[in-house]
Formats: structure tokens, C-alpha cells, sequence
């Protein structure tokens, strides 16, 4: 939705400027301990956003004091997201009043009604809604067709990188519509075994109610749907799925039980219309055409994967970085991937059924694909080990810029490189950074491996290499959150080299170190830096920043220099980070003047 408006071009932020001693992170504040406050050379590296700040200068947030002007902010960030779950919801309620209207009210299920009272009426408008949910379920997991809709004018409209969540909106409503429907029809087998004339005890009613439930055929499928869709739920929720993610993932495939039965449970005709044709194929066992559309898509897709993976595809280069990263470069004919993309990735080797998905480091203009990828647990550990990695021997040798364990013509010792296949590449938030002029990315931890391609392209269509696209993007602020220094370790080589080139200060740096650092080497790095003109720590010309970015200041600061202008924020990184950023690009968003649109992506 970012409208074009001009930037505050701004390619003088290396000038020196007077006002240093101003500047919050610099006045000799006593606050900080002595050796957190910058010196001479350090305040001479900062980079513009840091550098031309002064307390004074920073700019507040916009006020909204209007109605307008409050609807003016909710539009850039939550309106496009809210406005569409409005819609669905909406949807959801006109279907359960004419769905309950006219159930309450149709001609021929005059007995039924009779027979049964509401409950019938509310079982059949909770089967309707669960029928229109069907055909939302599936569309928003068909990551090819998601992709492929983002690319359209359609992603000015609906938020497609809330996917996951429209799924899960849909699965609750699911979830719901199945326990009004469970709920209406236990009342309806109840009053069917009461008035069964055959049935003249309670215990013979109650033979007559477990029939119901467990030797008719709606019966016996809408319990085995209930079972299956208690499974699903139950390995879904976040704290078993990140736990356990197999679980989740098998577990998730009972869909296709839940689906067959779904279909089967409405072909019976147990509860009569009172007219002939009784139950036509019309009427009854209609779910087919409600899942068809979801139902095929997702089938092509599905088929699509095995085609991909039977593409040629082999690793070219495997590297140990420190901190447990393992960058492989994968080389893959039929690909053409998007800067901000991310694949999925299967090693036969390891399992033929597991997909896990990573971000693309590479750039579309280079020949290669290239993931980096955190050792976190058993398939990435079974990954590395395959790939000849080791990271406990290498835990202290592995050099800077990494160590090559093998290639697809020099593989490591004793073993060749094992075959991966490749899904993808798909979208995400992250791609839309071409939209804008002048972008924010933050990236915590891995959470930077987006950033790695998207800093590539960007840097190559700067300085139009490789025959790339020039881009109208004219400043981007990179900002890294990062634990500690090894971490870092892998990213450097490209940092270096875009702040080398970078002649015009188009990509400003700053990273952001959390972890508490030990009194020596803290002493160590004020020795090393004093007179410096690179970093102790990554040698970068722009100095590392102890502590959390202050936010407000970032913003405040952005704002200040891109007045009028769409900055695009994205980040990829931990919920907490991404709560704070979105709140802070609402904060500082201001209809006339810059607005902040907000962009986020979850591993
Ligand atoms: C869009 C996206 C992009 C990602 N990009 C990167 C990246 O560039 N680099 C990187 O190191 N990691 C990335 N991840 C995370 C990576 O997918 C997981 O770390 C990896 O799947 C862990 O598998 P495991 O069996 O070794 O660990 P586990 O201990 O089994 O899982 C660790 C965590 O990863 C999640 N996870 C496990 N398997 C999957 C799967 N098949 N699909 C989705 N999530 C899973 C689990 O919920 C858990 O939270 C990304 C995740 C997503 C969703």
C-alpha cells in the first residue's frame, strides 16, 4: 500500500557534523560506565543515523488528535489486516443468519423440525459455516499460489503474510462450528431414542442413543472426524508444535481422514426431508464441491514438490562458520529465486518425508543458491553431520569467514556429498523491500538471513552489476541485534564488502551487541579501538553498539531526515522484537509526513 512520494534523499550522512558532543549516545553522560562511552575515533565512524542525532533535534512522534488522523495511522499498518478478518468474520455471520433462517424456515423439513426443535436447525447452520470454512482451510498452506497472488495488484488488498494465521482463524472456526454441531446432534440422538417406540427403558434408550452415535453412519464418520480433528488440534498448539515439530506435521496429515469422512458423513439421508426426491446428489454429500477448489490446488502443489525435487540439484560448496552455522551452496537448474525468498529443503538421506524450511542468503544475481543454517536439532544436526560438518571438534578452530568442509568436486574425506532436493523459492514479507525508497531491516540473531540476500541484491543493483534491475531504493538502514560477537562471524565478509563499495552511504550499518561482556575483554576492546578506524570487534567501519537499540530514537530519527517519505521496516527475528517494532512504526507513522509500514517474518 506504500504510495510513492519523494524521499529526503540523504547521501551526506558521513559529513562530519558539528553537533557531536550533543549527541545522546555521546554527551559524556555519566550514566555510562566509562567504557561504554564512545571515543574520539568511535564518534568519527558513526554512522549517519547515529551521528547526526542530538537530543534536541530528535523528533517526537505525531500526536493524532483527529478521528481522521487517527484512522490516517490504523490504515498503514493495521487497517489492510483488520479490515480483512473484519470481511471473514462477516462472512461468517451472514452465512449463520440466512443459514438459520432458512433451515428454520424451508418447507420441506417441516418433521424434522417437529421431531427435533432448534437443534436441528442449529445442527445444519454449523454444518453450513463448517462447508464454508472448507474452502478457506487449505488456500492460505498452497505456498506456490500465495506466492504467486503476492506478485498481483491483490497483495495492495489482502494480507497474504498473515497466510498462517487466516489458516488458523479457519481451523478454530472448524473447531467451533464442530462442537455447536457435536453438541445439537447428541441433543437430536437423544430425543431420537426417547421417541424410538421400540425403546421402552431407559436402558433401551440408551442402547438407542449409543446406536445412534456408534452404528449409524453419520455416526460412526462424525466420530472418527471428532477423533481426527482432536489429534490435529492437540499437536498444534505452539508449545507442542515448536517442541515437537514431527508430531505436529504427522499429526496434521489426519486431515486427509477428517476430509474422507467429512464426505461420507453427509451421503446417508439419516434425517429425511419430508418430501421426495428425498436425498438427491444435489442435496446431500456436497462437501466435495466446497473442498474442490482448496482441495485441487493444494494436490498440485503437492504434485509440483515432487516434480521440483526430481530437478538436478547438488550442493556445490559446504561451510562451517562459527556458532553452529553451516552455510551450503546448492546449485539447481530450473531456479529463479527473489531476494527476501525462503525454500524448503529435504535430505533423503536424513528422511524422504521431511521439509524444513530456510531463507535464501544468496541474491537472484548470483549462479547459486545458498542457505545459512543455525544447528538447532535433530534434522539440522543429522544435516550437518551428512554434510561433514563438526561442530564440536571445530568449536575453536573454525577461522573467520568460515572453513569449507567440502564441494561437490572436492567433497570431505571418505564420503561424497549427499543429495538434497528443493522446494521453492516462496514469498514473504521481506521480498516487498523494492516497493520503497528508503527501508528499515532488523534482523536478531539467524533472523538476519533474509537481509543477507536482500543487502546483496540491493548492493548489486546499486552499483548495477550483473546486468541487475537499478532500484529506486536510495537508503537502507540495516540494523542487526546479535547476542555475541560469534554469531556475527559469517555475515561479516559481506558487510565488509558492501561498506567498502558503498562510496555514497546508501547502506548504513549498525550492529547491536546484548550479551554482558567480561571485564578484560571489554578492556581489550578500548585498546584495540582507540585511534582505530575499524571496529575491534568486526572490523567494520561502523562502530558496535553495546545494549538494545533505542528505538525511539531510531525512529524519531528516521523520521526526521525522510520527512514525507514510505519507509518500509522489516524484520525477522523473535515475537517480543517484532511486537516492539510494530508498535514503534505505528508510533512514529504520521499520514503527512513519514510513514513506517511494518513487515515481519517468524521462523
Ligand atoms: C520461513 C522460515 C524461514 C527459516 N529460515 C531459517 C534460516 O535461514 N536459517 C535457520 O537456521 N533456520 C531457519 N528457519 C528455522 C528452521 O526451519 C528450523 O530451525 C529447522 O526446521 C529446525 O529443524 P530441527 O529438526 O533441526 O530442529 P527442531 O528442534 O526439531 O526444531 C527447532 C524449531 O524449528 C521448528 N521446526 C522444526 N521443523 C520445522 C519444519 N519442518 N518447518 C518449520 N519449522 C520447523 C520447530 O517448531 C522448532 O521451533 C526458518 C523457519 C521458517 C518458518
Amino acid at each position: 500500500m506504500a504510495a510513492y512520494r519523494t524521499s529526503g534523499f540523504d547521501f551526506s550522512d558521513n559529513a562530519p557534523n558539528g553537533n557531536l558532543e550533543q549527541h545522546p549516545d555521546l554527551a559524556a553522560n555519566a550514566a555510562q560506565p566509562v567504557h561504554l562511552q564512545r571515543n574520539k575515533t568511535e564518534r568519527r565512524r558513526l554512522q549517519g543515523l547515529q551521528r547526526s542525532l542530538t537530543a534536541s533535534s530528535m523528533k517526537k512522534p505525531a500526536e493524532p488528535k483527529t478521528l481522521r488522523e487517527r484512522f490516517g495511522i490504523w490504515m498503514i499498518n493495521e487497517g489492510g489486516r483488520q479490515l480483512f478478518f473484519g470481511v471473514w468474520i462477516f462472512l461468517h455471520l451472514l452465512v449463520a443468519v440466512f443459514g438459520f433462517i432458512n433451515y428454520q424456515l424451508k418447507d420441506n423439513l417441516v418433521d424434522a423440525r417437529a421431531l427435533f426443535g432448534v437443534t436441528f436447525t442449529i445442527a445444519r447452520t454449523a454444518a453450513l459455516i463448517l462447508h464454508i470454512d472448507v474452502i478457506f482451510i487449505l488456500l492460505p498452506v498452497c505456498r506456490n499460489f500465495v506466492s504467486l497472488l503476492r506478485r498481483t495488484p491483490l497483495n495492495d488488498i489482502i494480507p497474504f503474510d498473515k497466510n498462517i494465521t487466516l489458516h488458523k482463524a479457519t481451523a478454530w472456526s472448524i473447531v467451533a462450528g464442530t462442537a455447536v454441531h457435536i453438541v445439537a446432534h447428541m441433543v437430536n440422538f437423544y430425543k431420537l431414542a426417547m421417541a424410538d417406540t421400540d425403546a421402552k427403558t431407559t436402558g433401551q434408550r440408551v442402547i438407542a442413543f449409543l446406536q445412534a452415535n456408534f452404528v449409524t453412519g453419520p455416526g460412526v464418520t462424525g466420530w472418527i472426524m471428532t477423533a481426527s480433528l482432536g489429534i490435529i488440534v492437540f499437536f498444534s498448539s505452539e508449545k507442542r508444535r515448536r517442541a515437537h515439530f514431527e508430531r505436529f506435521w504427522y499429526s496434521h496429515h489426519l486431515f486427509v481422514v477428517f476430509f474422507i469422512n467429512w464426505q461420507l458423513h453427509g451421503m446417508f439421508c439419516m434425517i429425511k426431508p419430508d418430501r421426495p426426491p428425498y436425498c438427491s446428489s444435489d442435496t446431500i454429500g456436497v462437501f466435495w464441491r466446497y473442498w474442490l477448489i482448496g482441495g485441487v490446488i493444494w494436490i498440485s502443489e503437492r504434485v509440483l514438490r515432487e516434480i521440483r525435487s526430481r530437478h538436478r540439484t547438488y550442493v556445490s560448496k559446504v561451510i562451517q562458520h562459527p556458532s553452529n552455522v553451516m552455510e551450503l551452496q546448492i546449485k539447481k537448474e530450473k531456479t529463479t529465486a527473489r531476494a527476501g525468498q525462503y525454500i524448503f529443503l529435504s535430505c533423503p538421506e536424513i528422511s524422504y518425508f521431511q521439509w524444513h524450511p530456510f531463507t535464501l542468503t544468496s541474491a537472484p544475481e548470483e549462479d547459486y543458491i545458498s542457505v545459512h543454517i543455525r544447528v538447532v536439532g535433530d534434522f539440522t544436526q543429522a544435516l550437518s553431520k551428512a554434510m561433514g560438518c563438526d561442530f564440536e571438534k571445530g568449536k575453536e578452530e573454525t577461522p573467520a569467514g568460515g572453513k569449507v568442509v567440502g564441494t561437490n568436486v572436492n567433497p570431505p574425506v571418505n564420503r561424497l556429498l549427499p543429495r538434497v532436493m528443493v522446494d521453492g523459492p516462496f514469498g514473504s514479507a521481506s521480498e516487498d523491500f523494492l516497493k520503497y525508497e528508503t527501508v528499515l531491516l532488523v534482523g536478531a540473531g539467524i533472523g538476519v538471513t533474509p537481509f543477507a540476500s536482500i543487502l546483496k541484491s540491493i548492493w548489486y543493483r546499486m552499483n548495477n552489476f550483473n546486468n541487475s534491475k537499478p532500484t529506486r531504493l536510495s537508503k537502507v538502514y540495516f540494523t542487526w541485534v546479535i547476542r555475541d560477537f560469534g554469531v556475527a562471524e559469517w555475515f561479516h565478509s559481506l558487510l565488509h564488502a558492501i561498506e567498502e563499495q558503498d562510496t555514497q552511504g546508501r547502506i548504513e550499518i549498525n550492529i547491536y551487541l546484548t550479551a554482558k561482556i567480561k571485564e578484560d575483554d571489554m578492556n581489550n576492546i578500548i585498546l584495540q579501538d582507540v585511534g582505530a578506524e575499524k571496529d575491534a570487534i568486526t572490523s567494520l567501519r561502523a562502530p558496535t553498539h553495546f545494549g538494545r537499540p533505542n528505538w525511539d530514537r531510531v525512529f524519531g530519527s528516521i523520521s526526521e531526515k525522510h520527512p514525507e517519505t514510505d519507509v518500509g521496516v522489516f524484520f525477522c527475528g523473535p515475537a517480543v522484537l517484532s511486537k516492539q517494532l510494530h508498535q514503534m512504526s505505528n508510533k512514529y507513522s504520521d499520514p503527512k509526513g513519514t510513514r513506517f509500514f511494518f513487515g515481519k517474518e517468524n521462523f
